[in-house]
């Protein structure tokens, strides 16, 4: 069955950190610009692939764009299903830490990984010497998440990279998913230093592409090489390619709502603060707020107004928490007005 959701625009969707003001206008002109032998012939990927590397600062070679980060996430897991297991010939194991994103868990678990999952510390406290512990000779690949989400807390500096040179054997991926809004990247010299390291990167949610399904893979361009192999050759569309080329080039447009964001989290943590609920300072375009035995009512109480956001019940950490996404002041606080009403019923 599909995926189901509402429509957008009868709904206020802060369930998913989609961008809640749509793409730049230049990409639906560049969209419509496409002709009918754009259409008809397979995609080629090559300027939008040369836009990506110049926006991450990279050399020729060390991007590859894939149908959505998620489909990146899973060919780095089919990708390390390909080498060789542990010596002693038990499962190969991939380690998260939790509270993890979701899609994580169908990555390992359709390669046919052992899941390992490192719980929080206290107040979501990266917990790095757990982490260290589960990492062990059996360990294949490794999903970190700066910043994290649903808590939007960044990991440690060096994290990643200390992880990388632990576990040869390992790929190591920095999911980066949420980084225009952290303004922090790991793309760069690590990247060349640990072969086995990648940077995932999307474009569905800073620059609201999420329908187009583009995202990307950074690295070395020796580890990206297997991944190319076990890719399609045209995996992302020729809609997408040329949708992403005008949303780079319109930085303006980024600029402006990645200023909406931080707006947006500030009247969140007001909110909290006059309201003495607990939440957690966000380095992405969501805030985790904790209501408590409060949640699932006030979750529904929005939805009857017409408002989603994203019960956490189902995570460590997380129980009677709620992800609110932030994307424009307006949309925030109409739902901000809507979950003071809830509260206060
Ligand atoms: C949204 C999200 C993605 C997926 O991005 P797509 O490019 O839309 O597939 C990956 N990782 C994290 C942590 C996300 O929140």
């Amino acid at each position: 069955m599909p995926f189901l959701l509402p429509d957008p625009r009868t709904t206020l969707r802060l369930h998913l950190n989609e961008n809640t003001a749509g793409c730049s206008p230049s990409v639906l002109a560049a969209i419509r610009g496409l002709d009918a032998l754009d259409v008809s012939t397979y995609p080629n990927a090559a300027a939008a692939t040369t836009a990506a590397e110049k926006y991450f600062g990279v050399d020729p070679g060390w991007v590859h764009l894939t149908d959505g980060l998620d489909d990146g996430l899973r060919v780095v897991a089919e990708t390390a299903r390909l080498r060789p297991g542990p010596a002693d010939g038990s499962t190969p194991t991939a380690v998260v830490v939790d509270p993890a994103f979701e899609m994580y868990e169908v990555y390992i678990t359709g390669v046919g990984f052992q899941i390992v999952r490192v719980p929080p510390g206290p107040d979501f406290a990266f917990p790095a010497a757990a982490l260290e512990r589960a990492l062990t000779p059996r360990t294949r690949l490794v999903y970190l998440t700066d910043p994290n989400n649903p808590t939007g807390q960044a990991i440690p500096e060096g994290t990643a990279e200390r992880v990388a040179a632990k576990l040869p054997d390992a790929f190591v991926v920095k999911d980066e998913a949420y980084a225009e809004f952290s303004g922090r990247s790991l793309i760069g010299p690590a990247l060349d230093r640990h072969r086995n390291l990648l940077v995932g990167r999307t474009f569905s949610k800073a620059f609201g592409l999420a329908g187009m399904r583009v995202g990307a893979l950074v690295a070395h361009p020796d580890t990206l090489e297997p991944m190319r192999r076990a890719l399609p050759p045209f995996a992302v569309n020729a809609v997408a390619l040329r949708a992403l080329e005008a949303a780079l080039a319109d930085r303006a447009h980024l600029a402006w709502y990645l200023a909406q964001v931080a707006a947006s989290k500030q009247a969140v943590y007001d909110f909290c603060e006059q309201r003495g609920l607990r939440y957690w300072k966000s380095d992405g375009n969501f805030v985790l707020v904790q209501l408590d035995h409060r949640a699932d009512d006030a979750r529904r109480a929005l939805a009857a107004d017409g408002i989603l956001i994203s019960g956490r019940n189902h995570q460590a950490g997380c129980t009677g928490a709620v992800r609110i996404t932030t994307g424009i002041l307006a949309h925030t606080t109409r739902c901000l007005d809507a979950l003071g009403r809830a509260l206060d019923a």
